[in-house]
């Protein structure tokens, strides 16, 4: 069974070697990252627009059949209740700014109602059109319109939905259909709806397969367009939208965003002393060790080749000194010839005055980290313009006893 499950994943879903995790990213969207949501957010909100605003033209359009088809009592009744959705869809389909704080249930909430439209609008409608279907043509009509909740429940296939939400999304309008049916005939018997409802089913199952594909493929692309593979930490350019997202979360909160800009000390020397390889791991041991020390919230950036960004939200720049020494005593790795590997920072926050964006923050820490250069490195240099040196007094003391025991 397990075995097969694997085989589906692996040749349906996603024709690649998928781990446990990212089978349980594909069924619940719980474990997913900010980054991923907020993608996930747009997709979804993109979607959303663009079939509210082609609904928002076709269902006022279906009213030529209402009028040629049924009474003008009843078609005026369908257009009635075809204006109110058009309107819904105008406006589900007009231009908003994605919100900063909660996109995806601002996504997901567009979703909803872009489904329920429908949905609703069919349950409003089964009554009136039992009613007045007397003819063939009534009755075909009526019959094709029926259909509109089934094809709602297909129309999930296109939104990278994780297989819950689609099951959460697909209850309301396989309740509605059935709740129209219930109105139209009673008592409802599972003769009657069981091939309507194994249709829904059906349909339900197309579309959490085609979610949950489209999740696993969004989730590998965001992560190799977001992170560089070398490190693992963000790119410039993701980071760049990153730190632009958290300097206005942060200054719309009256909270700190504090920047730390990271230079690699000497490191063009282990390059050219034990190859571009060596130089490679040492890379990979600082991002290693400084994103162990960060929290889930924070974020690191490579910058450029051997300099690196730490975006810590809502941190006072009081609280940085501690975690700078921290990080610093547990290690940010080790140079080839076994010495640690040190780097240079430059600290800036928002908190300072005349800080006006997040471009000006990351030009001030930079600025400092050339600072703290120029005070020896392995060194902090402060928003105050105030220097601290980073090299524990234990490896002071064995180097001071190297150099003597040398001489
Ligand atoms: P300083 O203490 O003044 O910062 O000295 P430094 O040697 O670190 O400074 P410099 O800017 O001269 O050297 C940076 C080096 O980083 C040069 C470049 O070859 C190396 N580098 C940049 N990107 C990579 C990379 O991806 N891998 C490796 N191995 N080296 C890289
Ligand atoms: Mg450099
Ligand atoms: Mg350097």
């Amino acid at each position: 069974m397990h075995s097969l499950w694997r085989k589906i994943c692996d040749n349906i879903l996603a024709p690649s070697q998928l781990s446990g995790g990212q089978i349980v990213d594909m069924l619940t969207p719980a474990g997913r990252s900010a980054e991923l949501r907020r993608h996930a957010a747009s997709v979804i909100m993109a979607r959303v627009q663009l079939i509210a605003g082609l609904f928002a033209i076709l269902v006022p359009l279906c009213a030529i059949v209402d009028l040629i088809v049924f009474d003008l009592d009843t078609a005026f009744q369908l257009i009635g209740l075809r204006l109110l959705s058009a309107a819904i869809f105008a406006a589900l389909a007009w231009p908003r700014e994605a919100s900063l704080t909660r996109p995806y249930t601002q996504a997901l909430a567009a979703l909803l109602l872009l489904l329920l439209v429908p949905s609703l609008f069919h349950l409003l409608s089964a009554d009136l059109l039992a009613r007045a279907s007397t003819t063939h043509a009534q009755q075909l009509v009526a019959q094709l319109y029926a259909y509109l909740p089934t094809v709602v429940l297909g129309g999930l296939a296109i939104f990278p939905l994780t297989a819950l939400e689609a099951l959460l999304f697909a209850l309301p309008v396989i309740g509605l259909g059935l709740g129209s049916a219930l109105l139209i005939e009673q008592p409802l018997t599972l003769a009657q709806y069981g091939g309507t409802l194994w249709f829904m089913v059906m349909m339900l199952g197309v579309a959490m397969f085609s979610g949950m594909s489209q999740c696993h493929y969004m989730a590998t692309l965001v992560v190799r367009a977001m992170h560089d593979p070398l490190t693992g930490a963000y790119t410039r350019q993701s980071g760049e939208e990153a730190l632009k997202l958290l300097f206005r979360l942060n200054h719309m909160s009256g909270k700190s965003l504090t920047l730390a800009f990271f230079d690699l000390d000497r490191f063009k020397s282990i390059n050219d002393r034990y190859g571009h390889e060596a130089g490679d791991r040492c890379l990979r041991q600082l991002a290693d060790s400084v994103r162990a020390g960060l929290r889930r919230s924070d974020i690191l950036i490579r910058w450029g080749g051997e300099e690196f960004v730490a975006a810590l939200p809502d941190t006072p720049v009081e609280k940085v000194p501690a975690l700078l020494q921290r990080l610093r005593q547990g290690g940010l790795g080790e140079r080839p010839d076994g010495q640690p590997l040190t780097a240079s920072i430059g600290v800036a926050s928002s908190a300072e005055p005349a800080a006006g964006s997040w471009e000006n923050l990351i030009q001030r820490a930079d600025l400092r980290m050339y600072a703290a250069k120029q005070q020896g490195r392995d060194a902090v240099v402060w928003p105050d313009g105030s220097c601290l040196t980073l090299t524990p007094a234990a490896e002071i003391s064995s180097t001071a006893a190297t150099t003597s025991t040398t001489a």
